[in-house]
């Protein structure tokens, strides 16, 4: 038998608190519950959990300021629940080093699938597609090759500009993790580039292209409105 991984699910409200606690317990995850700021510091400093559950919206602090502190010693995964639909919301939180986020109201499997992969990639230790060890990423019909700097769809070279292949593979390292805008940019054009997204939208329209059968209706590289871009998760 596992040891259970441990939860700590911050969040004001008693009946969402409840909902995410039924939810875990029943699949097998050791949860522990804090409804303010406070409380949650205290128990994450304590417990030292698995991972985090952060509401934004806290009566005491703002979520983000948790998440900030947080973030000064521990690199545990944190997935931040907010109410709020802004997009600078999110990025914000992404940006503080939130691991991903789920807005209100979400499903249960959405949750799970979310809690899932932060924790695993926690733990693995992921190819990087900036030289370091090799390996290769594999979803679905696609295979991003690390050593070869290549990407192959359904066995085919797509044949990516160095550019491309490195958002592709950034993108694979961190499959299922939302990755903001700037983030991308950054990585790849540096951090003079700006925030000009138009340079990250005319690199990903032609990914699309090479990549997906429908570019319109992508299976692999998933748009998150105004926040960034996401690799299907395996
Ligand atoms: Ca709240």
């Amino acid at each position: 038998m596992d040891v259970k991984d441990r939860v700590i699910i911050v969040e004001d409200d008693k009946s969402i608190r409840n909902f995410i606690r039924t939810v875990l317990e029943a699949n097998n995850y050791d949860v522990e519950t804090a409804a303010n700021g406070t409380e949650a510091y205290s128990l994450i400093t304590s417990r030292c959990p698995d991972l985090v559950i952060l509401d934004l919206g806290l009566p005491d602090m703002d979520g983000a300021k948790v998440l900030r502190r947080v973030r000064e010693w521990s690199s545990m995964p944190v997935i931040v629940v907010s109410a709020r639909t802004y997009e600078r919301d999110k990025v914000e939180a992404l940006d503080l080093g939130a691991d991903d986020y789920i807005t209100k109201p979400f499903g249960t499997s959405e949750l799970l699938a979310r809690i899932r992969t932060a924790i695993r990639h926690s733990r693995s230790s992921y190819p990087s597609p900036n030289g370091g060890p090799g390996g290769r990423y594999c979803v679905g019909g696609l295979v991003i090759d690390y050593d070869k700097h290549r990407v192959f769809v359904d066995g085919k070279d797509a044949n990516l500009t160095q550019n491309e292949f490195k958002l592709v593979g950034i993108l694979g390292k961190y499959a299922g993790k939302v990755l903001t805008y700037d983030f991308l940019i950054r990585e790849i054009w540096g951090p003079n580039m700006g925030n000009n997204n138009r340079i990250l939208r005319v690199n990903m329209a032609n990914i699309r292209r090479k990549l997906e059968k429908t570019p319109a209706q992508p299976q692999y590289i998933f748009t998150e409105v105004g926040v960034g871009y996401r690799m299907l998760d395996v």
